[in-house]
C-alpha cells in the first residue's frame, strides 16, 4: 500500500529488500498480541480497520423453499431509512431460504394514498436490491374484505355501531360494550348495506368487533373494522363508500404468508389479528419473529415532518440529501450495500434499537473506500508558480489498491488549496518538492527542491495550473439544530478546483477528493458524502 503511494520507491525497493526481509522475520518471532501492540505504536488505528463478520440469525424451523415473507408499505409517503431496513431484512430472509417475497399496498386510506408514492416506494426498492415475486394492492381486495365482513355480522362476532365517537370512547374507557352489539342481525345488515350504497354519512355508522370488552389489551376492546369513507381513491375512484381498518386487513393478508417480522413494540396487536382469525375460520396464524423497528438518530424520518418541509419547500423534495428518505440516503451517495452491512451489524433484537446516524456514515465510508477512485480536488485555489520545475510525466494511481494509474505532464504550474499555502518546504504529491518563498494574494511562488521524500514534509494534493475545472461541493448539515430550530444555513457550497479527468466521469459517479471527502457527481454540482 506504502508504494502505490510512492511509485518512486519502487525502484529503490531492489535495494531495500534485504533490511524488508530482516525486519518482517523478527516482526514474525514477536507473538501475535506483541505484533498487535507494535502496529499500534506505528497507527493507531490500524486494528480498528480490521473487519469482524456478522451474520443475521437463522429461522428456527422454517422450511426451505416453502415460506414467505412480505414487504408492506403504506403508499401515503416515501420510504425512510427505518423502512429500507425492515425491506431488506424481509428480502435478505426470503432469498436466503428460498421463499417468496410479496409485495403489497396496504392502500385502504383513499384519503392519504397516492400514485404517485406507489411509484417512489417501487422505485426505492429497486433501488435498495430488493426483487419480489408478487404484487397487489390491498384495495383490489375489497370485495374479499366485504365479505368476510358480512362473515362475522352473520355469526354475531361484528356489529354495526352508531353512537356518536365521543361515546364511544368513553363505553370504551368504561369497558362498556354500548347496546349496539345487541342488534338483531337484520339491523346489522341493514346499516351494513347503508354503508356500502353510500346512504349514510361519513361518521355516521361503524362496524365494530365483537371481541373482548374486559381484555387488559386495550386493541381488544371491540375495535372498528370497516368505517365510512367517501374520498376519492387514487386506484379505486368514487366505487366504494365502506373501507377496512388496518388490523383487520393484516389479519387476513399475513394469513397468506408464512413468516411475519413484526415490531416488537406491536404485539398487543397479535393476539387481536389472531382473534380476526379465528373468528373468520382461518387456520394459519403466521409465524411471527419480532424484532425492534430501528431508530435511526439524527436523522429526519418522521414521515410528516418530511412532507411538511417538502410541501413548503424548505427542502428540494424528498431526495434532499438532508433527509434520511431512501431517496435522500441513495442520491447523498449511501450504497444499498451499507444499509445490509448496518442490519447486519445492529443485529435483530427485541430491546429498543438506536442507530446514531454516524454509524452508517461509517460503515459507508468504508464500504466507499473499497470502491472509488482518487482524484485531486483543491479548495479555493492558488496558483503556484515554481522556478527551476523540469516537465515531467506523473503517474498518479487511481486508488490505493489497484496498479491502475493516470498520467499528468506537469510543469511548473499548480493550483493547490489556500490552506496548503506556508513558507517553507511542502510535497505536491507523486511529483516532487517545493520550497514555498512567496505567499499572498492569489499566487505563491517558490523553486524546485528534488524528486526524492523527504520525510516529514506536507505531502498536499495539485491540480495542474494550466487545467482544472470549477467544481462546487454541496455539503448537508443537520436541517434542525439540539432544540429543534430549524437550521436556515444547512446548505454549504465548497468551492474549488478539481482535475480536468473528473469531467469525463459520468454523472452519479462516486470518487474520492483525497484529503477533502467522498463526493458524488450530479449535473451541475456535487455532493460531499461523507469528508
Ligand atoms: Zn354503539
Amino acid at each position: 500500500k506504502i508504494l502505490g503511494e510512492y511509485p518512486e520507491m519502487k525502484t529503490k525497493i531492489k535495494d531495500l529488500m534485504p533490511e524488508i526481509k530482516k525486519a518482517v522475520s523478527e516482526v514474525n518471532k514477536l507473538s501475535v498480541k506483541k505484533q498487535g501492540s507494535e502496529l499500534l505504536k506505528i497507527d493507531k488505528h490500524a486494528l480498528d480497520k480490521r473487519e469482524e463478520r456478522h451474520e443475521l440469525p437463522e429461522i428456527k424451523g422454517i422450511k426451505i423453499g416453502k415460506c414467505s415473507f412480505r414487504l408492506p408499505p403504506g403508499p401515503e409517503k416515501e420510504l425512510h431509512i427505518g423502512h429500507a431496513l425492515s425491506y431488506l431484512l424481509n428480502n435478505y430472509y426470503a432469498k436466503k431460504y428460498k421463499g417468496k417475497l410479496i409485495l403489497r399496498f396496504e392502500d385502504t386510506n383513499p384519503e392519504k394514498c397516492e400514485q404517485r408514492f406507489v411509484n417512489g416506494n417501487k422505485e426505492d426498492l429497486k433501488s435498495l436490491g430488493i426483487t419480489w415475486d408478487e404484487e397487489y394492492y390491498l384495495s383490489d381486495n375489497l370485495a374479499e374484505y366485504y365479505n368476510l365482513c358480512e362473515k362475522l355480522l352473520k355469526s354475531g362476532d361484528a356489529y354495526s355501531c352508531n353512537c356518536p365517537s365521543e361515546k364511544m370512547s368513553n363505553n370504551r374507557k368504561k369497558r362498556i360494550r354500548c347496546p349496539c352489539a345487541d342488534k338483531k342481525l337484520n339491523n346489522n345488515l341493514r346499516d351494513w348495506n347503508k354503508m356500502k350504497y353510500g346512504t349514510y354519512h361519513e361518521g355516521v355508522c361503524v362496524i365494530r368487533l365483537k371481541a373482548d370488552m374486559k381484555s387488559k389489551n386495550s386493541v381488544m376492546w371491540d375495535p372498528v373494522i370497516f368505517r365510512i369513507n367517501k374520498a376519492k381513491h387514487y386506484r379505486q375512484g368514487t366505487q366504494f363508500n365502506v373501507w377496512p381498518l388496518y388490523d383487520f386487513t393484516a389479519a387476513i393478508e399475513d394469513a397468506k404468508i408464512t413468516h411475519v417480522l413484526r415490531d416488537a413494540n406491536w404485539t398487543q396487536r397479535i393476539e387481536l389479528q389472531d382473534f380476526i382469525r379465528k373468528k373468520l375460520g382461518f387456520r394459519n396464524n403466521p409465524v411471527n419473529i419480532l424484532y425492534s423497528r430501528y431508530q435511526v438518530e439524527g436523522g429526519v424520518t418522521q414521515g410528516r415532518t418530511i412532507r411538511e418541509l417538502v410541501e413548503n419547500k424548505t427542502v428540494e423534495g424528498y431526495d434532499d440529501i438532508r433527509l434520511a428518505t431512501v431517496k435522500g440516503l441513495l442520491r447523498k451517495g449511501f450504497l444499498p450495500e451499507t444499509f445490509m452491512e448496518l442490519l447486519k451489524e445492529a443485529g435483530i433484537t427485541k430491546s429498543k434499537t438506536t442507530i446514531p446516524l454516524e454509524k452508517l456514515n461509517t460503515i459507508n465510508r468504508r464500504m466507499l473506500d473499497k470502491k472509488v477512485n482518487h482524484y485531486f480536488f483543491v479548495e479555493n485555489p492558488v496558483l503556484l508558480l515554481v522556478a527551476k520545475a523540469p516537465e515531467k510525466i506523473v503517474k498518479i494511481p487511481l486508488n490505493p489498491y489497484t496498479n491502475k494509474a493516470r498520467e499528468v505532464k506537469v510543469n511548473g504550474k499548480f493550483h493547490i488549496s489556500r490552506s496548503d499555502v506556508v513558507k517553507g518546504l511542502i510535497r505536491l504529491k507523486h511529483a516532487y518538492n517545493v520550497k514555498i518563498m512567496k505567499t499572498g494574494g492569489d499566487e505563491a511562488i517558490g523553486e524546485y527542491v528534488e524528486e526524492n521524500i523527504i520525510k516529514n514534509v506536507p505531502i498536499i494534493q495539485w491540480v495542474k495550473g494550466d487545467e482544472g475545472v470549477n467544481v462546487i461541493v454541496r455539503e448537508a448539515l443537520p436541517l434542525f439544530d439540539n432544540k429543534g430550530n430549524l437550521n436556515k444555513e444547512s446548505i454549504i457550497e465548497h468551492r474549488g478546483m478539481a482535475e480536468n479527468a473528473v469531467l469525463d466521469l459520468p454523472i452519479g459517479s462516486q470518487i474520492q477528493f483525497e484529503r477533502f471527502g467522498f463526493v458524488k457527481k450530479e449535473a451541475n454540482s456535487w455532493i460531499l458524502t461523507h469528508n
